[in-house]
């Protein structure tokens, strides 16, 4: 362990992980990085704004989200350009899973700029650790598309796939993947990783059908992970 504290590098994206629903799984990191950084970029500036107040932290915030990614970037890659150090935030977990970060992190690295993971809470890896399937070799899927079809036609194309496959999905739409996986999976065991970190996480396993049962009668709520054993376990 290193315990010395070099200062931030100058011109550096720092992404930061932020917790998924346990405020304590912050880092010591994290909150160095959020402290010291001169800007934090924030997919929701209100929602981190909470987080930063939560930890005493006081510093300018700069919206970037999805829809002004490109926009953005480039203010951020000015900013890199002056000698700042830039901190990346979503709304949980690790930037750029499933959220807003990818775009920026190429542009600065094809600009020459240094990008570091201040690497901490993501759902992904909190529920398949836990999981108890295959961690060795693993699938991320994130969210499958909206439309019936197009999820169908994903699902069919992962049947091929080697290890364990890992999917996030709304508790709105939880019921209709766990129905779509006792179609096209209905051998498979399937883990549902809910309210990781929070005071009501559970695991449930089982094969999709009794776990749609149990989703039904159950009306589950939250946050979930999904994941689907490989072929051969
Ligand atoms: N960047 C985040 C990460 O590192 O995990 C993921 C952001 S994505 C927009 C949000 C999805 O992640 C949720 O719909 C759910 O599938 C999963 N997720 C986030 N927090 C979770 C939690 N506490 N428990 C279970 N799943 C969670």
């Amino acid at each position: 362990m290193d315990s010395a504290l070099p200062p931030l590098t100058a011109s550096t994206l720092y992404l930061v992980a932020t917790p998924i629903g346990n405020l304590e799984d912050i880092t010591l990191r994290a909150l160095r990085v959020l402290r010291e950084c001169d800007v934090v970029a924030a997919e929701d500036t209100r929602r981190s704004g909470q987080l930063l107040k939560h930890f005493e932290i006081s510093k300018p915030l700069l919206s970037y989200f999805q829809f002004n990614e490109a926009k953005r970037s480039e203010e951020i890659l000015e900013r890199l350009r002056r000698g700042e150090k830039v901190a990346l935030v979503t709304d949980a977990g690790s930037p750029g899973i499933s959220d807003p970060g990818e775009r920026v992190v190429k542009a600065a690295i094809a600009a020459g700029f240094r990008v570091e993971s201040v690497a901490g809470p993501c759902a992904l890896i909190a529920a398949l650790t836990a999981s108890g399937l295959p961690t060795d070799e693993f699938h991320f899927v994130g969210f499958l598309p909206h439309k019936s079809g197009q999820r169908r036609n994903r699902l069919e194309a992962l049947k091929t796939c080697a290890g364990t496959l890992v999917f996030y999905e709304s508790p709105y739409r939880v019921e209709k993947l766990l129905a779509e996986l006792n179609d096209v999976f209905p051998a498979r065991k399937v883990v549902l990783a809910r309210e990781l970190t929070k005071k009501f996480e559970e695991f449930l396993r089982g094969q999709p059908k009794p776990l749609l049962e149990l989703c039904q009668k159950r009306s589950l709520k939250g946050e979930f992970v999904v994941m689907v054993s490989p072929e051969m376990t």
